[in-house]
């Protein structure tokens, strides 16, 4: 394939906002990307993210060949193996003893295959995704409601609405295209209202009208005493509710009366803020309900999930334009999984594995020898049993779950334990990989071919711009080698992704007639060239009919067995009461540049930047409590395992709660696999792990030096009890830390060059030491060691290792630590597009460039991926409200 300088059209392997992309493949081998303008769902806007795709396509670390134990193999070997002992499990110990453990980073037709081959013809549900991790609460929130997994809305009716009301999402850094939309929407409509339902006060309050920072896991309260305030001041859409539903009358009386009161004190809230919050819904016609993660990653989650999709049915403001309940998924391709039966207790095409008529038909339709006749295991349960020997075949794919699952060490001792263990994968450098028999090199993005479904239902083409390298392979084809191998070969004989799309198509419409939601068979038959030429489109789309935006239940047609949407009776459970020793309530998410466990995004020194380490914001009460200091080193343990992060002393969270991010592994961090700590509980329907509210103890973790260095190359090995690692221009970047304090002496010498100049200075009584490595004029290497956290600009010594040449001067600089007076600190990177810092940012606010816009013009901050826009108004709320302090100071005195 010799692409150069052609333009695909592809779409963006994130977020589920499904963001269309244009690839440029210029001769020199660098990709350059750009949002399509013709795409429904940005527009051609990307994020931070998506613009930097084209950082994050080097070959290092890639996974190039197939491997058995350790060593180089052919395909052939590698796929007999697989095959023969996946039939070999099966022959001796059953269909069950065997387990494929997928991911919505795959596309629909890898995920299509891999269903297929698992529940029609090893006979066995055991197929789970990590989307259970994301979304599954929703998936089960929606089934009980609507009888069938169907998003009702569109992205366009967060731009219809009058109301947007975001629960456990911080669309502004998870979704931040959908966000910007909204955010624009609400420029242009002054009436609008945003409230933001989170116990974290995240970049996505920039926009908020209202924010209810409520106690964690306490939303079912809020929204069933919503549902009764609308029941009890006669709000409620007695049409609908009567031709459209059932169970109207027990959800309210589940949900309790509205005791305001009673509310504000379970939830945390001020009663009038909730009265507030209730008075905007009942009078806006035009509301939608979006939520996220810290709905569904709960063990209460589909009540949560239930208790928002009841007040939707109440009011009828449903599958109509600017209304509706909306979840975002977290994947590119949750969606698609979703709709194959990617989830162990899913079938295919949204068809439902209790039903026997549905097994009968995908039965049918595959012409397979078997079918799975009950529910797999889900995630949790899935690793349960492979840690107590059920499962003697796991075949993971496009997914880490040592570093994603709770109880993540105890995954890993799980896999160590599991006879015959596969990987495919992209890199090497992943924390899974080393527990594989065998592992196969998969195809990246950028070389696959294929559909992802976003979370508005809009099915998108990722197109192949890159040559596959080495003996890389893409998913479909490994799954469809090791069917045909088991003795399937007639049903996986596939030519390619476009023969499979075809297929998973027709199985949508085949005896459907409408009584299923997912049916896209008008592309049933779609040639070669039609599949290459797919424009975007949103499902449904059954047989001789034309792409559509399209909307469900305004006038019911649920898929439920009386047609009917479902009230859910939904009863507050108060959440799990920390106890003594582990008092602080542990939330874990997503930040702004970073994706998932950091193999792509942690590549590319633009998005390392915002955040190089690490870290758990903390309250500024509980930190003075435990005398934690900004910038110390803080351990964050449960019963199952600890991290050891930096301290992020900030009022975002409430008193008791502690916030670390999901991304860091061990591939750029020394102890920081947040999910180490996450408690293995789950939701009872969804069998959804409760990510956002674990017990835990912060303690501060005393060390007697901290690190800070500048490095041409990665070191091979980090010595220390503390370090984080990140990418810069020219070289990485390092924290670190250390218990003993004589070791930082030996980490400089094993992090140092042989064949440098090195000049040093120490002040023994004042316990630091630094140290520079020269290379003529060109820095190679900077230690700076200190009794306390080092206070060096971090932006200024990462540029030092792009600069040409330093000037003499610029060197008693480097040595002494400080940035010199005509080369001002930018401060801490808020832009990754332009790399503008918060101190340049406050210095433009007082020099007049007092709104976002106004930064834009003086500095172009946010002015590309508009991602920092929220970050940016963070900056200059808090400048002015010190400016408003400080004059108050002023009159007072
Ligand atoms: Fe990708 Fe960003 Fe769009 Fe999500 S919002 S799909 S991460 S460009």
């Amino acid at each position: 394939m010799t692409n150069n300088n052609k333009t695909t059209r592809t779409t963006c392997p994130y977020c589920g906002v499904g963001c269309g992309v244009l690839a440029t493949r210029h001769p020199d081998g660098t990709v350059s990307v750009a949002g399509d303008p013709d795409h429904p769902s940005n527009y051609g806007r990307l994020c931070s993210k998506g613009s930097a795709l084209g950082e994050t396509l080097s070959l290092e670390d890639r996974l190039l060949y197939p491997e058995i134990s350790g060593k180089r193999a052919t395909w052939n070997d590698a796929l007999d193996l697989v095959a023969r002992t996946f039939q070999e499990a099966v022959r001796d110990h059953g269909p069950e003893s065997v387990a494929f453990y997928v991911s919505g980073q795959i596309l629909t037709e890898d995920y299509y295959v891999a269903n297929k081959l698992m529940k029609g013809f090893i006979g066995s549900a055991n197929i789970d995704t990590n989307s259970r991790l994301c979304m599954a609460s929703s998936v089960a929130g929606h089934r009980r409601a609507f009888g069938s997994d169907t998003v009702p809305g569109t992205y366009e009716d967060l731009e219809l609405a009058d109301l947007v009301v975001l629960v456990g999402s911080n669309l502004a850094w998870c979704h931040p295209v959908l966000f910007q939309r909204l955010e624009a929407a609400k420029a242009a409509n002054p009436a609008m209202r945003v409230v933001v339902i989170d116990p974290r006060k995240t970049a996505t309050c920039a926009i908020a009208d209202l924010h209810l920072q409520l106690k964690p896991d306490t939303d079912v309260a809020l929204f069933n005493g919503l549902l009764s305030f609308l029941a009890e001041a006669d709000l409620v859409n007695d049409g609908y509710v009567k031709r459209f539903t059932e169970g109207f009358a027990a959800a309210v009386k589940a949900a309790g009366p509205c005791e305001i009161g009673q509310i504000a004190e379970t939830t945390g809230l001020k009663r009038q803020d909730i009265a507030l919050f209730y008075e905007m819904v009942a009078r806006t016609e035009k509301t939608v309900t979006v939520y996220s993660q810290g709905v569904n990653q709960s063990v209460v989650g589909t009540d949560k999930v239930n208790a928002i999709v009841n007040t939707h049915l109440a009011t009828g403001r449903i599958g109509k334009p600017g209304m509706g309940p909306f979840s975002v998924t977290g994947q590119p391709n949750a969606m698609g999984g979703r709709e194959v039966g990617g989830l162990a207790n899913m079938l295919a095409s949204h068809m439902v594995l209790e039903n026997a008529e549905h097994r009968r038909i995908v039965q049918d339709f595959w012409k397979s020898p078997a079918i799975a006749e009950k529910p797999g295991l889900k995630t949790v349960e899935l690793f349960n049993a492979v840690r107590d020997g059920r499962i003697k075949a796991l075949w993971i794919m496009a997914t880490s779950p040592v570093d994603s699952l709770p109880d993540a060490d105890g995954v890993a001792e799980a896999l160590k334990a599991c006879p015959f263990v596969v990987v495919s994968e992209v890199t090497r450098a992943a924390d899974t990989v080393p527990y594989a028999n065998v592992l196969l090199p998969a195809a990246a993005w950028g070389e696959k071919d294929g559909t992802v479904t976003n979370s508005e239902r809009r099915i998108s083409r990722q197109r192949a711009f890159l040559d596959l390298p080495g003996d890389v392979r893409p998913d479909w084809w490994q799954l469809s080698e090791v069917g045909s191998r088991m003795g399937y070969a007639e049903a996986f004989s596939y030519p390619g992704p476009a023969a499979i799309f075809r297929e998973h198509a027709g199985l949508s419409g085949y005896r459907n007639e409408g009584s299923r939601d997912f049916d896209i068979g008008a592309y049933e038959d779609v040639a070669d060239a039609g599949f290459d030429a797919l424009e975007p489109f949103q499902w449904p789309q059954p047989a001789d009919t034309q792409a559509a935006e399209t909307r469900f239940f305004a006038e019911g047609g649920f898929y439920t067995e009386t047609g009917q949407g479902q009230f859910v009776p939904v009863v507050f459970k108060a959440p799990r009461q920390t106890e003594r020793r582990y008092p602080f309530v542990l939330n874990t998410g997503r930040i702004r540049d970073q994706w998932h466990t950091m193999t792509r995004t942690g590549k590319t020194p633009r998005l390392t930047a915002h955040f190089a380490e690490p870290f758990a914001e903390i309250h500024p009460l509980d930190a003075k409590r435990l005398k934690i200091a900004p910038a110390d080193l803080v351990k964050v343990q449960s019963p199952h395992g600890s991290v050891l992060v930096r301290a992020l002393i900030t009022d975002r969270g409430g008193e008791g709660q502690v916030f670390v991010p999901m991304h860091w592994t061990d591939q750029l961090a020394f102890n920081a696999r947040v999910d180490a700590v996450v408690a293995p509980a789950t939701d009872p329907h969804s069998g959804q792990p409760g990510s956002k509210f674990t017990p835990v103890a912060v303690t501060k973790a005393p060390m007697a030096w901290f690190g800070f260095a500048v490095l041409r190359q990665r070191p091979a090995k980090i010595a220390a009890d503390y370090w984080a690692l990140a990418p810069v221009p020219g070289g990485y970047r390092l924290e670190c830390a250390g218990r003993n304090e004589a070791d930082f002496a030996e980490l400089a010498t094993s992090l140092g060059l042989a064949d440098c100049e090195t000049v040093e200075i120490s002040d023994v009584a004042g316990g630091w030491f630094r140290q520079a490595q020269w290379k003529e004029d060109h820095l190679q290497t900077a230690f700076y060691f200190s009794a306390s956290p080092v206070e060096v600009s971090r932006q200024w010594a990462c540029s030092l290792l792009s600069e040409d040449a330093l000037a003499p001067r610029d060197r008693a600089s480097v040595l002494a630590g400080r940035v010199p007076a005509d080369r001002p600190d930018p401060g801490a990177l808020v832009c990754s597009c332009f790399q503008v810092g918060c101190n340049q940012i406050a210095e433009a606010a007082r020099c007049g460039a007092e709104s976002v816009n106004a930064i834009g013009e003086t500095l172009k901050a946010g002015t590309n991926c508009g991602s920092c826009r929220s970050e940016i108004q963070t900056l200059l709320d808090d400048i002015a409200k010190e400016s408003l302090d400080d004059a108050n100071i002023a009159k007072a005195s």
